[in-house]
């Protein structure tokens, strides 16, 4: 199998250092700064009606980036009754699916404003999700022509508010690439964006029936959408505690042989050794663990460095953090956004208030916006990563030392905490890296860069143990696992 897909043209997207495109970037701004969309479900029934909810900027609470009826428990059955297996030969879906790229690249302005107004991602975070979902789009639809199984059925599609647009776009065009109908569910703080997107899916020619859009809460929409004996197969990507009850719903009700791909949660570390470059190092760790605000499944949360650098490393490290900018996630001088909202935010500050009680708080960032849903970059010292009980999703960094003859030490107690889904390591030493990476059992592990955005096609992205089932999306495998075996006719 080719990993790359060579026949498949890369996404475009905005170079945010480039004179013309920050032209595109602040006419973007100057027209959908104040709109205000209304996302609902798409369903083949057609409209729907409920209770508007209003949706505010994470940034900015008194912007009303628009508002969303939730799905009620008839509307879903129907989606349901009415979702079809989308049927058409491999080629035809192929070339629906690009032309959707087309048109999310077209689009590419509106998309980028929602990202930043409802999920606050900053120019540069919105590029790149932008560009990741076009990839998706481009990479199934190569991969389609390949298959020689037939589809599933129907599958639902439940996805994160971290990657609004590229982990909701990857999934369904993965799903609908091998021929399935889907059911998508996109987390009910980020539905806009999602509708958005399936209205282009629809106009590149999806057929409605074969894509339907059903917005509303996990534990009413989403237990509909994984209970029912209808659906043939789960795509779910969210935290690993979700995974198992979706698991346990299914083995209830569903086929036993319906396919659960969960791409769950993980505790990340990464090892830096004293042959590190200092420089190069403290650049990976500020983008693995702050960019997206720590937002991100594949980002750093446990950083280990060898005792005797760690000082003069971690006083560079905190300089460093004191140039981030925190704010206006519209702004291209941002680094650091709001989280998702106050909920989130509320989890992590008390995180961080356990810490300072205990006083282990070893920097925290400072220059925090009055209003919003911010937090500041913080780091934490820790004894080592069994201290870490649960996944913190956030800008919160936790540190620990080693000595030199403990690096197997360190590498069993990653393993030891079940979870598998990115790594890093800084080191000049090959055999040293061979003796960490050989061990480890982490779906993705990254070698003196950072250890966040996975690049389709090229760097499938997916984890062992309790980050997630595989196979790796953006990976060939991926495509697969949405068809049933190949059938075998054998003629007399
Ligand atoms: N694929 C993303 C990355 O490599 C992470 C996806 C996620 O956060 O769920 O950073």
């Amino acid at each position: 199998i080719d990993l790359y897909a060579p026949e498949r043209p890369n996404s475009t997207g905005w170079d945010l250092s480039d004179v013309v495109d920050i032209d595109a970037f602040d006419a973007a701004r100057a027209h959908f700064q104040d709109r205000r969309w209304k996302a609902s479900s798409i369903v083949v029934a057609g409209e729907t009606s409920g209770p508007e909810h209003d949706v505010r900027n994470p940034a900015n609470p008194d912007d009303i980036v628009g508002t969303v009826t939730f799905a009620g428990e008839a509307e879903v059955n129907a989606a349901i009754g009415a979702s079809r297996a989308w049927g058409e030969n491999a080629a035809t879906r192929a070339q629906v699916l690009n032309k959707a790229a087309d048109l999310y690249e077209e689009n590419f302005g509106e998309l980028f404003a929602v990202l930043t107004r409802e999920a606050g991602k900053t120019p540069r975070d919105a590029v790149a999700e932008l560009r990741e979902a076009v990839d998706f789009l481009r990479y199934y639809a190569a991969r389609a022509t390949e298959l020689t199984a037939p589809p599933c059925g129907v599958f639902t599609c439940i996805s994160p508010w971290n990657f609004p647009l590229a982990i909701f776009t990857g999934q369904i065009s993965a799903a609908l690439a091998a021929g399935n109908g889907v059911l998508a569910k996109p987390a009910e703080s980020t539905s806009i964006v999602a509708s958005l997107a399936v209205e282009l899916l629809h106009r590149a020619g999806v057929p409605t029936a074969s894509l339907q859009l059903v917005v509303g809460t996990g534990s009413q929409v989403g237990a509909q959408l994984t209970s029912n004996p209808r659906i043939d197969g789960v795509c779910f990507t969210g935290s690993t505690a979700t995974a198992m009850s979706i698991n346990r719903a299914m083995a209830a009700n569903l086929s036993p042989t319906a396919p659960l791909i969960a791409e769950t949660g993980g505790i990340n570390a990464m090892i830096v050794d004293s042959t590190a470059l200092p420089e190069q190092a403290i650049r990976d760790i500020v983008t693995s663990a702050f960019q997206s605000a720590g937002q991100r499944c594949s980002a750093l949360r446990m950083l280990y460095v060898q005792d005797d650098v760690a000082k003069p490393f971690l006083e560079m490290l905190f300089g460093a953090m004191d140039e981030l900018v925190l704010g206006d996630p519209w702004s291209l001088q941002t680094d650091v956004g709001p989280v998702i909202d106050e909920a989130a935010r509320a989890t992590i500050l008390d995180h961080i208030d356990a810490a300072r009680d205990s006083g282990r708080i070893l920097k925290v960032c400072d220059a925090l916006p009055e209003r919003g849903s911010f937090v500041a970059p913080t780091v934490i010292k820790v004894d080592g990563i069994a201290d870490l009980k649960h996944e913190i999703f956030g800008p919160v960094l936790h540190v620990a030392t080693f000595g030199s003859e403990e690096l197997d030490d360190v590498v069993d107690a990653i393993n030891a905490t079940g979870y598998g889904l990115t790594f890093g390591m800084h080191s000049r030493i090959d055999d040293r890296i061979e003796q960490v990476t050989s061990r480890l059992q982490v779906g993705n592990q990254y070698i003196n860069r950072n250890q966040i955005g996975a690049i389709v096609g090229s760097q499938p992205f997916g984890g062992e143990g309790l980050s997630g089932t595989g196979p790796k999306a953006g990976g060939p495998s991926y495509i697969h696992r949405f068809t049933k075996t190949e059938r075998t006719v054998v003629p007399v």
